[in-house]
């Protein structure tokens, strides 16, 4: 949607958008990370997003307390940002190299393309509660859908079973470690 920004003398609203995102992305990360309670997030790259996010706590809390100053937390962000963005299906732990969003050569492989993200596939993808409740979700409304399944075409009733089967495998696959 920025694109007709690009290279006018607007651009510069993008820049400022894309900063405001960091930095509301990195006071959720810092929350995150500061956190002892929450759950270990799972999925294919659950592991590195704990580490990133651990390490990003080591510059955003202290004494259990999450750096509130927006300008210091900027300036954090600007230099050690995890790189993890959360969304509504999956967690995305951003590396280019393993990105599906993205081909190798795209000029803006600086970060994902949330919009295209393919969680079930993609070896970026971490899983917080959240992400789990709503692709259990998806999975209701697939079911739903299939309900009355011998009614349906073969070809109406393919996609949706597809998709019921691929989110129930990867749920299975990635299920969080029980709590200790
Ligand atoms: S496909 Fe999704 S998880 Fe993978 S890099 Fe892109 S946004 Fe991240």
């Amino acid at each position: 949607m920025f694109e007709g920004y690009a290279g006018t003398s607007d651009s510069g609203f993008r820049d400022e958008v894309e900063a405001e995102q960091a930095l509301a992305r990195g006071q959720l990360l810092a929350e995150l990370g500061a956190d002892e309670d929450r759950p270990t997030l799972a999925g294919p790259a659950g592991a590195e997003a704990e580490a990133r996010l651990a390490e990003f706590a080591r510059h955003t809390v202290f004494d259990g307390q999450v750096v509130t100053d927006e300008a210091r937390l900027r300036r954090i962000v600007a230099r050690h940002d995890p790189h993890v963005y959360l969304g509504t299906f999956g967690t995305c732990v951003y590396n280019p190299d393993r990105a599906l969003c993205r081909t190798s050569n795209d000029p803006g492989a600086g970060q994902p393309v949330l919009a295209d993200c393919q969680p079930l596939a993609c070896r970026n993808t971490a899983l917080t509660p959240a992400n789990r409740q709503a692709l259990n979700g998806h999975l209701t409304k697939l079911e739903e859908a299939l309900a009355n399944r011998d009614r349906l075409a073969p070809y109406v009733r393919h996609r949706p079973e597809e998709q019921h089967r691929e989110t129930a495998a990867f749920l299975a696959r990635h299920a969080p470690e029980p709590a200790e």
